[in-house]
């Protein structure tokens, strides 16, 4: 049928928009994707400590960045399933290409479990804070970040702490006023960590092979005019770096041509994305990722095995329009990347209510690789 070879070309993807809603509706209970805030995790139990989300470069406690509810139906025990990304704070942690400062973890239940209701949550019941504080409680969260707290406040023993860190940014932010308190619930932590919360909505990609090929010649001068200032500047970094005027013919023609290579990567993934220039990820199981360079794709060899021995696989990859949300803009020194490919399991194993840790492979813009290179 000819509907089955349209199906063929047209797209798998899932796209990712964020979208402001009601903090309550992005607690465990919900099952939500999200972005910044507090994780809400999917297991109760086990629940990451700060050496496990601890930053490979710097040692300090990673921040959540975003997760995604992914439920597998063809396995029980994916009934409901979520994987969940944390990223450094601290951006000199951030090299370029480099994945030391992040961390994923993914955690799946079956329907009957202990945490969840076997039926779906009643969506119009808000929750309190002071649910939420409890809930936090009972399950030794970190007041800071939500992770995993191993230490409470020795003098009020009200709160907890993922570290020692946290508790010093807490202690600073209030809590030295507020420990102690004859109440019982004391304000939420007002520390400046965490990246401010969205909710995370996905529809299908609509796209088709093909799409999009032939619009080049309608694009705005202005968009032209930036491409070719690119270009030139990579020109004149090229020639500087192999040695000025004394440029050989065939370097020259080496590097016009990794140029062009180059530019039809980016035009591949400017023509994808600008269609749904807000998309802030692509969902897509077993796919391949839209890479936004030539340079730094990894091989096979590159994305380790599961600790099960089976292989990984593209989840989903984070786009470079979620920066735009993160309030991460610093001037100069910010966190920054053109694309985080996060691989899973394949077989997404099963690992009782322990949280799972899987890949991230991040890839950088190619014009700033050769500004940054040595
Ligand atoms: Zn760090
Ligand atoms: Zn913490
Ligand atoms: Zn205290
Ligand atoms: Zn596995």
């Amino acid at each position: 049928m000819a509907e089955g070879a349209r199906e063929e070309k047209a797209s798998s993807v899932d796209l990712g928009f964020v979208e402001e809603t009601d903090s309550w509706r992005l607690l465990s209970r919900f099952f939500p994707s999200k972005v910044g805030g507090k994780p809400a995790w999917l297991a109760l139990k086990s629940v990451p400590t700060a050496c496990e989300l601890d930053c490979g470069v710097c040692g300090k406690p990673t921040v959540f960045l975003l997760q995604v509810y992914s439920p597998r139906t063809d396995q029980t025990t994916c009934f409901h399933r979520t994987v969940f990304v944390f990223c450094c704070r601290n951006p000199p942690c951030h090299a370029r290409n480099s994945a030391t400062p992040f961390r994923v973890y993914r955690s799946q239940l079956p329907r009957q479990n202990d945490f969840y209701d076997f039926e779906p949550p009643d969506e119009d019941t808000p929750s309190s804070e002071a649910e939420v504080l409890q809930a936090e409680k009972e399950y030794n969260l970190c007041c800071v970040c939500g992770c995993g707290g191993a230490k409470a406040c020795s003098r009020c023993h009200q709160v907890r702490y993922c570290s020692k860190e946290h508790q010093v940014l807490d202690w600073r932010a209030g809590h030295k006023a507020a420990c102690g308190a004859e109440d019982g619930i004391l304000p939420m932590a007002r520390v400046q960590l965490l990246f401010p919360e969205f909710d995370l909505v996905t529809e299908p990609e609509e796209w088709e092979e093909g799409e999009g090929d032939g619009e080049d010649a309608g694009e705005d001068k202005e968009e032209k005019l930036r491409e070719y200032e690119d270009y030139m500047r990579q020109l004149r970094h090229n020639q500087d770096r192999a040695g000025g005027s004394d440029l050989q013919e065939k370097d020259l023609e080496a590097a016009a041509r990794q140029e062009t290579e180059e530019d039809q990567q980016f035009s591949v993934f400017r023509r994808r994305v600008r269609k749904e220039p807000e998309q802030v990820l692509r969902y897509d199981l077993g796919g391949a990722p839209l890479w936004v360079s030539r340079q730094h794709i990894p091989t096979a060899e590159d994305i380790p095995d599961c600790t099960c021995g089976a292989p990984r696989q593209l989840e989903f990859q984070v786009m470079p329009q979620l920066l735009n949300y993160l309030q991460v803009d610093s001037l100069k020194d910010s966190i920054d990347w053109g694309t985080l490919a996060v691989y899973t399991c394949v077989n997404s194993c099963e690992q009782g209510t322990a949280y799972h840790p899987e890949f991230l492979w991040k890839q950088d813009y190619s014009e700033t690789a050769l500004t940054g290179a040595p």
